[in-house]
């Protein structure tokens, strides 16, 4: 007979340790972690550039932002281990079209709740002195986004799940997936074999594969990511906020112990399992990131000190949470993009309600339901970086 659970979670990434965690707050009975490597938080989770923001462009996503930022200073509070900088988040942009969407998501961003600001050039100008102003037109801050460290995040959760009587099993892959006699489902896992209530499908890039291990689909696909660290002579400077250019999708941010790490992504990019840097990421960000950060043109960067890791995009950047349709004891909870470690605390809170209440009170999932996709109800993200 195989041994019963009452939720499996497959994957022990920051979605899979915070579902775990919030699904024991909220009563759920026996939780099981299922992770593949030989411990936890070493995939995509272990990659991210830690950047936490509410300044997005849709309802889900500033809420799920509200949300977790509130958990986040309070994990952070209570563990010591996140290293949560709130510097805020600046987002800046040069064309007329760029300013009519920020002004579009400000007002949403207000009307949810989130104390964002309009800034004028001048004021951008006093939160980061070295950047260049040349016809800039607008420009927006929220001093509760900032940065954190993702190993943090996954050291707390675990440490929470830990106490929470949790069972975190390492090494331990799911490669098979079977619907059990009278409902829920049943797993070979490493070399257990589990009846499941329910499975949480919390694999990360790979949960597209893992939807169709369990019989189903889910358009969850790995797209590399890239970062690079810059040195910067004279030991570290000011904090200064994480500073977002629109008008190139060039971030930059500087890290405590001092130096810069500065992100690009290419909207092009097909999707890819492959985690060495893109050759081609060095040359694409030299050409942009004097538009705003002239400083940094002067700066060595070192393709040693880059790395790159994977996105688990879906079509329309935003995540899947919900129960799947053709695989009902399957809870899907995935598709995070660059958008996963701040947003576990919120994806944990929305499964855990789900599961043991039939239904998610605290935010409206609709929006992020697996069936949007094939019902062709897709809302977009633009404020994608
Ligand atoms: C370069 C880069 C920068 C980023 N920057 C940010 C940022 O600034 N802010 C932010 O919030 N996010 C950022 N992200 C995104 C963030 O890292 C992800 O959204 C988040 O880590 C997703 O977490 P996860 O738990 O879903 O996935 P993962 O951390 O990948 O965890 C999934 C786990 O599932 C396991 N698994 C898969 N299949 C199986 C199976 N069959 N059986 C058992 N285990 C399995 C894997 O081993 C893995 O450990 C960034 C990502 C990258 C790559």
């Amino acid at each position: 007979m195989p041994e019963t659970v009452d939720v499996a979670v497959v994957g022990g990434g920051v979605i899979g340790l915070s579902v775990a965690r919030e699904l024991r707050l909220a009563g759920a009975g026996r939780v099981v972690v299922l992770e593949r490597e030989a411990s936890v938080g070493q995939g995509s989770s272990s990659r991210a550039n830690g950047g936490v923001r509410a300044q997005f462009t849709t309802r889900a996503n500033i809420e799920f932002s509200a949300f977790s930022i509130a958990e986040l200073e309070r994990l952070d509070a209570a563990t010591g281990l996140l290293g949560f900088h709130q510097t805020g988040y600046l987002l800046l942009c040069g064309t007329e079209a760029g300013r009519d969407g920020l002004a579009e998501a400000f007002r949403l961003q207000r009307s949810l709740g989130v104390d964002a600001r309009w800034l004028t050039p001048a004021e951008a100008l006093e939160l980061v002195p070295f950047l260049r102003p040349d016809g800039l037109l607008a420009a927006t801050f929220h001093a509760r986004d900032g940065f954190l460290d993702p190993h943090g995040v996954v050291a707390a959760l675990r440490a929470e799940a830990d106490r929470l009587a949790v069972e975190v099993a390492t090494g331990t892959e799911v490669t098979a997936v079977e619907p059990a006699p009278g409902g829920g489902l049943d797993l070979r896992a490493g070399d257990r074999r589990m009846r499941a209530g329910v499975v949480v499908n919390a694999a990360g890039p790979a949960a597209g594969r893992f939807a169709a291990l369990a019989g189903s689909e889910l358009p969850v696909a790995p797209v590399r990511r890239n970062l690079a660290y810059v040195r910067e002579p004279g030991g570290p400077g000011e904090l200064i906020p994480m500073c977002v250019d629109l008008d190139t999708g060039v971030l930059i941010r500087r890290e405590a112990s001092g130096g810069f790490v500065v992100a690009w992504s290419d909207p092009q990019d097909p999707s890819s399992w492959d985690t060495t840097v893109d050759p081609r990421f060095l040359e694409q960000l030299a050409q942009r990131v004097g538009n705003r950060f002239p400083l940094l043109e002067d700066l060595p960067l070192d393709p040693r000190q880059c790395w790159a890791g994977l996105y688990p995009e879906t079509p329309d950047h935003h995540a899947v949470i919900g129960r799947d349709p053709l695989v009902p004891a399957l809870v899907h909870c995935a598709g995070f993009g660059g958008h996963g470690v701040m947003h576990a605390p919120a994806a944990g809170r929305a499964v855990a309600e789900l599961v043991t209440l039939g239904g998610c009170r605290t935010f409206d999932l609709h929006p992020l339901r697996p069936a949007r996709f094939a019902e062709g109800d897709l809302i977009v993200e633009t404020a994608v970086l």
